[in-house]
C-alpha cells in the first residue's frame, strides 16, 4: 500500500518517531530508504494476513528490521523480544508526560530541600524540574 506524505507523518508521530517494536529512533524522511540511518516502513500492528485494516489505528511506524522479522507475530510478542510492553508515546503524550514529570521532579527537589537545607530547597527544585523533563517518559 502506498502511503500519502500527510499519513506518513500521522504515523511517524504516533510513536514520537520510534520504532514501536524496538523502541530506536527513526528519520521521518528515510521512509522505506533501506540501508539509511533511521530508516523505516509502515508496520501493521495486527497483520494483514490475520485481516489488519490499513486504518491509522492499526499502523505504526517500525525500523525495516523489525517490520520485516515480526511477520504474523502480534505486536506484544515482537516487543517483548525487546524487552518491551508497549509502544512509545505519541507526540502529543511525550509533551504531556515531560511536564507530569518535571512537576514530579519539582515537588520532590522542594521536599528534599526542606528536609535536608532550606537554603539550597530552590536549587534543588530546579535540578528537579530539569531531571524529570529530560527524564525519557517511555522509560516509565
Ligand atoms: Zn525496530
Amino acid at each position: 500500500m502506498r502511503f500519502s506524505e500527510q499519513q506518513l507523518e500521522k504515523i511517524f508521530l504516533r510513536t514520537s518517531g520510534y520504532c514501536h517494536i524496538c523502541h530506536k529512533k527513526l528519520g521521518i524522511n528515510n521512509y522505506a530508504a533501506e540501508g539509511k540511518r533511521g530508516a523505516w516502513e509502515v508496520e501493521h500492528s495486527n497483520p494483514q494476513a490475520k485481516g489488519g485494516t490499513h486504518r491509522l489505528t492499526n499502523l505504526y511506524p517500525a525500523c525495516i528490521r523489525c517490520n520485516r522479522t515480526k511477520g504474523t507475530k502480534s505486536s506484544r510478542v515482537a516487543r517483548a523480544k525487546h524487552g518491551k510492553t508497549r509502544a512509545p508515546l505519541s507526540h502529543l503524550k511525550r509533551r504531556k508526560a515531560k511536564v507530569t514529570n518535571a512537576f514530579k521532579g519539582a515537588l520532590l527537589g522542594g521536599v528534599t530541600g526542606i528536609f535536608i537545607a532550606v537554603d539550597v530547597a530552590g536549587a534543588l527544585v530546579l535540578v528537579g524540574v530539569l531531571i524529570g523533563y529530560w527524564r525519557n517518559p517511555d522509560a516509565d
